[in-house]
């Protein structure tokens, strides 16, 4: 039982480092990739997991943009991301957290905010760097 737990929590941990360790907003599946390099024997189970753990603790976060589209984030704090429709690449925007919004919102009385999410889509400078190359 012990012996257990204590694997348990090398795995865990392997995860939260592979996690706090990127800011590429992996998904499941590389996060999977990178921990087999360090315990062969890992299973893609084990994976999917300890990621439900750890974004059910908060030491996570869980970016979901539907069934299709699902990624982690090491950093578990309110930011904004910006999401790219062309490479798909998710960002991080250094951008301090617009609470105003949140009071506008309850001014117009629908209830009490705790907290909001906003995403930005666009093409990411990379991306529109390649495509003036091309043309
Ligand atoms: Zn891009
Ligand atoms: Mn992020």
């Amino acid at each position: 039982m012990l012996k257990n737990n204590t694997r348990m929590t090398r795995q865990k941990k392997l995860i939260l480092d592979i996690l706090k360790g990127t800011t590429s907003h992996p998904t499941a599946d590389w996060i999977y990739e990178q921990a087999r390099k360090e315990m062969t024997d890992i299973s893609l189970g084990t994976v999917y997991r300890n990621l439900k753990v750890l974004v059910e603790n908060g030491e996570v976060m869980e970016l979901n943009y539907g069934s299709t589209f699902r990624r982690f984030d090491g950093n578990p704090h309110n930011h904004y991301h910006f999401t790219c429709e062309k490479c798909n690449n998710v960002y991080d925007i250094d951008l301090p957290l617009l609470n105003e919004l949140g009071k506008k919102v309850e001014e117009t009385m629908v209830g009490a905010v705790s907290h909001h999410r906003l995403e930005f889509y666009g093409i990411c400078t990379s991306c529109a760097k390649t495509q003036q190359n091309i043309n």
